[in-house]
């Protein structure tokens, strides 16, 4: 066996439906006595309704997070924290609630506690990536990565279908990129497949049936290990493409991810099949990009990058794009390989 190095997560995880009432005492533990609740302005009931089940443990509701993190925004929370008092965040949905409450955490030391309603994976890494005059720049580090982790099924059986697809192929792709990360180890190897499998046995299910809880938990629990290995190994081809295409032609995240997931990983997996065997097998299918395009297929998540509106004249810019800064990946990243990719993913054409 080759060597490794594994860092365990410091973090502290409650899972379980029902996970959320104990909110109250996880905020007394770690010795804090007024949270500020964050949320999206679409979560801001459920924030206030929160809030106000903690009683004097609440510093009230700041329901303004936004994709990306901007930075404006965060001066706007931290405004909110000081006034109110608060000495600990709750974060409650998905990341990009979790960005804010970690863009805060960045700059006051603030403890964090997420709630979390979506299968991003956020609430169980060090990193953040922030905003201002639309560049984007991802920042690491121990103040980042949030104290306490509740994971409720029962919060997510809202989460609209499509969004829990998109989602859940997003929190895959961290767990596909793990298991050929250059500093991967026997246990987030172990981890990344586990988390595979589960989403790939509740997804399904919750597209016939959303609110099945057994499905959700499932889910939730994939979501977990794949987001914890997102934040113990390097990404590599994959994630550096979403980045450039979410960030400079302004795509949506998780749909992002889900369609070119198939395609960043058959292009990989010509440099490491024996790596990707475990999934091509877990879906029964010839290789590993045959068989999450046609899973994600079969669960009806979009498909191209044109059903999400990216136009056919920006497929040579970002593949210029992608390849301004070197990193790893099993297959080198080349010009007229990575223009291929992107335009089959443009076309959503089954990879071969
Ligand atoms: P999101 O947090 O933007 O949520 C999308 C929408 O769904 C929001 O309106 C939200 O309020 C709503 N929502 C969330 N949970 C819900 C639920 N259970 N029911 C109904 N509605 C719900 O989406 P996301 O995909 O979780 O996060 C995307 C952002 O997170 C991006 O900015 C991305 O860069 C970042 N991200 C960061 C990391 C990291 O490690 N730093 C990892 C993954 C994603």
């Amino acid at each position: 066996m080759s060597s490794f190095i594994y860092s365990a997560s410091p973090a502290r995880i409650l899972f379980g439906c029902g996970s959320r009432t104990k909110l109250a005492d996880e905020i007394s533990r770690l010795g804090r006595r007024r949270a500020l609740v964050l949320a999206t302005p679409f979560q801001k009931a459920d924030a206030e309704k929160l809030a106000s089940s903690l009683g004097d443990l609440s510093a009230g509701v700041f329901a303004k997070a936004v994709m990306h993190t901007p930075v404006d925004v965060t001066s706007q929370a931290l405004l909110a924290y000081e006034t109110s008092g608060a000495d600990c965040v709750v974060s409650l949905g998905g990341g990009s609630t979790i960005g804010l409450g970690k863009a805060i955490a960045r700059r006051n030391g603030s403890d964090q506690i997420v709630i979390a309603t979506t299968y991003a994976g956020s609430e169980v890494t060090n990193i953040v990536g922030e905003t201002e005059n639309g560049l984007k720049t991802t920042v690491r580090g121990p103040e980042i990565l949030p104290e306490t982790v509740i994971y409720d099924p029962e919060l997510t059986c809202g989460l609209p279908v499509a969004m829990s697809v998109t989602s859940g192929l997003n929190a895959m792709a961290h767990a596909v990129e793990a298991l050929y990360a250059p500093d991967r180890n026997p246990v987030t190897s172990m981890m990344a497949m586990e988390g595979i499998r589960a989403l790939s046995s509740a997804l399904p299910d919750i597209v016939k049936t959303p609110d099945n809880l057994d499905a959700r938990s499932k889910a939730l629990y994939g979501s977990w290990l794949c987001g914890s290995v997102l934040g113990m190994v390097s990404m590599a081809l994959h994630h550096k493409l979403c980045h450039t295409i979410g960030g400079s032609f302004d795509m949506p995240h998780a749909e992002t991810h889900s369609v070119l997931l198939p395609h960043t990983t058959a292009y990989t997996e010509q440099a490491a099949p024996e790596l990707l065997k475990p999934v091509a097998d877990l879906f029964g299918k010839p290789s590993a990009g045959v068989g999450l395009f046609d899973f994600a297929a079969s669960l009806g998540a979009p498909l191209s990058l044109s059903s999400l509106g990216f136009s056919e004249a920006n497929i040579e810019r970002a593949a210029e794009l992608a390849l301004v800064n070197t990193y790893y990946n099993p297959r080198p990243i080349e010009l007229d390989g990575i223009k291929t990719l992107i335009r089959t993913a443009w076309e959503g054409t089954r990879p071969l």
